[in-house]
């Protein structure tokens, strides 16, 4: 059974450099990507497993795998669409406009986003979410691929901070690799996923 596939990525390995090297890209996907594709499929098929032996002890360590290589497999599909060898600038339209009330102004978000991504302690990410209880945007710090979440958000804009997603080209200058992304986010992608997730209701309890 499996359900989960790797994505291709949608530009060649070195489409993004200088900005991200294709030894990184090809490295990412081709291993730490796959990785997490395989061990959510691993860890589905061990919950079938353990199910049908009952052998119901193993499922709390199972639903962490899970939920660590799941949230793995989503996150990094995101973040390959939301880079773009085409990509840099800013958003115009809807999104400009959120991220105006909800941030005030595009200057102050980018520097709340790159904060986020650089205060991380260990393995994380920083990203963009609609929150849509609130119906809003917020910034949510990613604790390895699945703690610290706004349960209801939704993603829009994600930024790997896990050291495998820059140290080969800036080693500890962290900060260097978040400030290239800015140069290939795309923001026709990200516009897509917010008009998308505007669409989710919530219903206040
Ligand atoms: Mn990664």
């Amino acid at each position: 059974m499996n359900q989960y596939k790797l994505p291709d990525l949608p530009y060649d390995y070195g489409a993004l450099e200088p900005h991200v090297s294709g030894k990184i890209m090809e490295l990412h996907h081709d291993k730490h990507h796959a990785g997490y594709v395989n061990g959510a499929n691993a860890a589905l098929e061990r919950l079938d497993e353990a199910r049908t032996k009952e052998q119901f002890d193993r499922i709390p360590a199972l639903e962490r795998s899970l939920a660590f290589n799941l949230s793995g497999h989503i996150l990094h599909s995101i973040f390959w669409r939301n880079l773009s060898p085409q990509g840099g600038g800013e958003p115009t339209g809807e999104l400009k406009a959120a991220l105006e009330r909800d941030f005030g102004g595009f200057a102050a978000f980018r520097r709340q986003l790159n904060e986020v991504a650089g205060s991380i302690m260990g393995s994380g990410w920083a990203a963009l979410v609609w929150e849509p209880l609130g119906a809003r945007l917020l910034i949510t710090q990613i604790y390895d691929h699945q703690s610290n979440l706004n349960q209801s958000g939704v993603p829009l804009l994600v930024l790997d901070a896990w050291e495998h997603a820059y140290y080969l080209q800036y080693q500890n200058r962290k900060a260097e690799f978040f400030g290239a992304c800015w140069n290939v986010f795309n923001w026709p992608d990200v516009a897509r996923r917010f008009e998308a997730a505007r669409k989710l209701r919530l219903d206040a309890a």
